[in-house]
């Protein structure tokens, strides 16, 4: 630590990755400052993540009720109202912005509110402020990126869709990742009805096929349309309803249009010509193992290194900063290996490990691979089924993947992990004493190979 400078770590951006190397290198001792332009816990608290989950647990009331018929349960009249679903939302979110503040404020941190923008590899200037910084770490993250067409000024992204006046009676998504596939079952959910849109034949690119397939017939036996190998060509705006051109010529009229077509990182503004730090062909701002950029006192993590664009992710890189500037002991990297993941579309995706086509690619494997109605259906009457699969490679039986979609597939694919991260053999697995009467024991009873 250099006491020519003010600040030994500067930050720029305080999402999930930034507040916590900010907070875990202040504990350290540093002395640390933030800088924040919007609000304070980034995409992941605000307009991602956390919003997201809350209007998940919204959009399955509906099948709650119906599946209560088969228990007993009368249920009477419902109505959904999204003011109320928005509202609360946002208060909590507001309430999460308090704790974030909190967090910082209590390390230490000192918090700077505005655009930060370097001048050159130690000096930041903010608000016409001028500051100095021994290390600097670049944690601005990402935004929606949408392609261009006509009429796409009538198209939202999901910064927007946490926030809408109106609710919409019909939607259209454009995507086939995480965010299209959430979202279309989000709005399925709360009674929309909701179309999605992908430009190739399968959504979900990326995914374990089997997932991919199965999830398709789950979304469509919901209500869900989807349009595979479609793309919009138009939009255009008669009375307040949108009339969306598909370049097959086939056209609807909807609502809303969200498109969700990733997201690409923030780097625009930031003066990071000026410090000398290069980026790469996505636009991303270019690291070594260690997060270290062009310039030897300038690092970067989460989603503007777009590696995973996962909160964990940058939240475990965050924690790598700290400990290599502030810490003792040898550097520390990530292992972007066995990241557990879920895509929370209903039902759930959850996935760690490698896919059955990543893992033959490898060498010979066994796969497990079980599908089943779930208990509660036998009452509810309700016909959705769960999936689940383990690919175990042959050379010495460790399971080198595991995915499921079903209910609580996140939380399941969450203990699974851990399994796989230590390097769990199938007889280990099979050795495991299930819990009954659960899903999750699937994963402990497979016992033939499916091929
Ligand atoms: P994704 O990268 O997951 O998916 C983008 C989708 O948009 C793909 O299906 C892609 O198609 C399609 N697409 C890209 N460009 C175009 C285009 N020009 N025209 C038409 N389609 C296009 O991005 P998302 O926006 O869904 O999410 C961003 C990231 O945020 C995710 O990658 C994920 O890491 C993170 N996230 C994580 C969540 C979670 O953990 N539950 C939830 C939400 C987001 P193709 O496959 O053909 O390239």
């Amino acid at each position: 630590m250099s006491l020519s400078f003010e600040y030994d770590l500067f930050v720029i951006g305080a999402g999930s990755g930034g507040v916590r190397a900010s907070r875990m290198s202040a504990r350290a001792g540093a002395r640390v400052g933030i800088a924040e332009s919007t609000f304070l816990g980034g995409t992941c608290v605000n307009v991602g993540c956390v919003p997201k989950k809350l209007f998940v647990y919204g959009a399955q009331f509906a099948e709650e009720f119906d599946d209560a018929a088969g228990f007993g349960w009368l249920v009477g009249a419902r109505q959904f109202d999204w003011a109320t679903l928005r509202d609360n939302k946002t208060k909590e979110i507001e309430r999460l912005n308090g704790v974030y503040q909190n967090l910082l404020v209590n390390a230490g941190v000192k918090i700077h509110r505005g655009v930060a923008r370097l001048l050159d590899a130690h000096t930041i200037e903010m608000e016409g402020q001028r500051m100095t910084a021994d290390n600097i770490l670049i944690a601005t993250g990402s935004s929606p990126y949408a392609p261009s067409f006509p009429g796409d000024e009538h198209t939202i992204t999901s910064t927007d869709v946490f926030y809408l006046p109106n609710f919409p009676r019909h939607a259209i998504i454009v995507g086939g990742g995480y965010i299209a596939v959430e979202f279309a079952g989000i709005f399925n959910g709360l009674g929309v009805e909701s179309h999605l849109l992908y430009r190739g034949p399968l959504f979900l690119r990326g995914f374990d096929e089997s997932v991919r397939g199965f999830v398709k017939d789950e979304l469509e036996r919901k209500g869900i349309h989807l349009h595979f190998n479609t793309e919009i060509a138009s939009i255009e705006v008669n009375s307040g309803r949108k009339r969306v051109h598909f370049k097959d010529g086939q056209s609807l009229e909807s609502d809303l249009v969200l498109q969700a077509t990733g997201r690409r990182p923030n780097t625009s503004g930031l003066g990071l010509d000026a410090a000398g730090v290069h980026l790469g062909d996505r636009g991303e701002v270019v690291v070594d193992e260690f997060f270290r950029t062009s310039v030897p006192n300038i690092y970067a993590i989460g989603d503007v290194i777009d590696r995973m664009q996962l909160t964990p992710v940058a939240i475990a890189e965050g924690m790598c900063i700290a400990h290599n500037l502030f810490g003792s002991g040898p550097k520390r990297s990530l292992d972007y290996r066995d990241i557990p993941t879920a895509v929370f579309c209903q039902p759930n995706i959850g996935t760690v490990g490698l896919t059955e086509a990543q893992a033959a690619a490898k060498g010979p494997i066994s796969v497990f691979e079980t599908s089943f109605r779930a208990m509660k259906h036998t009452l509810s009457g309700r016909g959705e089924r769960t999936f689940m699969k383990l690919i175990v490679r042959k050379a010495d039986d460790r399971v080198v993947g595991a995915h499921m979609v079903g209910p609580e597939a996140g939380e399941i694919i969450q203990g699974l992990a851990v399994a796989i991260k230590a390097g769990a053999t199938k007889a280990q697995f099979d050795a495991t004493v299930g819990i009954h009467p659960t899903a999750a024991e699937e994963f402990v009873t497979m016992r033939e190979a499916t091929r």
